[in-house]
């Protein structure tokens, strides 16, 4: 199973990051072992001091596919999720200094939680999906899939053209704006809409 991760696809997001918003898509993976499963807690690595949230849709792909044209990408996806790219941004920081890769401050062991369920996407407005992340109860991050730069049919055609995608991969959409630090002892709950999605207890 391939974990895709799309970096820049909110502006507000890319704005608070000093970076240029993209003109084709950005991504970056991580491994199968960055996947926190549902009702596990996440404990945080000796090797980072700043670790941040980044809340996304998550995509899930339903079936083989290559090349796949823009016209037809939805048909290769039925179910949205959330989750969070967990980045070292200290380490981060660093790679991109450097022009090092990032697999280092993204695909470490649990920077992927996830989502237990996923929503059919004939219960969504695919182009105006709302998710927020709390953290310790507080409201810290707030997204819309209208705001994404590029949007999921964009990206599965973009993704595609590079590596076969298969039954089971996820696609991290990207982050809005809000990202920030977390620490031991915090809790963090992500929804779609008003639905709770995953809680995650840093320790
Ligand atoms: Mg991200």
């Amino acid at each position: 199973m391939k974990i895709f991760c799309i970096g820049r696809n909110y502006a507000d997001h890319a704005k608070e990051m000093n970076s240029e918003v993209p003109s084709s898509p950005m991504f970056f993976m991580k491994a199968d072992t960055s996947i926190l499963r549902p009702g596990m807690p996440f404990f945080y690595p000796g090797f980072t001091k700043d670790i941040h949230y980044e809340c996304e849709l998550v995509v899930k792909i339903n079936k083989v596919g290559k090349n796949i044209s823009q016209k037809f990408a939805h048909t290769y996806y039925s179910e949205i999720g959330l989750g969070i790219d967990f980045t070292a941004r200290d380490l981060q920081k660093k790679c991109k200094e450097k022009g090092h890769p990032w697999e280092i401050a993204k695909s470490f062991e649990g920077s992927a939680p996830l989502s237990k369920d996923f929503l059919p996407k004939e219960e969504l407005e695919l182009d105006k999906i709302d998710f927020s992340l709390k953290q310790n109860g507080n409201l810290v991050q707030k997204g819309n899939s209208k705001d994404m730069i590029f949007k999921i049919d964009q990206l599965i055609s973009y993704l595609s053209q590079f590596m076969t995608l298969k039954k089971g991969d996820l696609i991290y959409t990207g982050t809005p704006a809000g990202v920030g630090p977390i620490a031991i002892g915090d809790k963090l709950e992500g929804y779609i809409g008003e639905v709770k999605m995953f809680s995650v207890n840093i320790k």
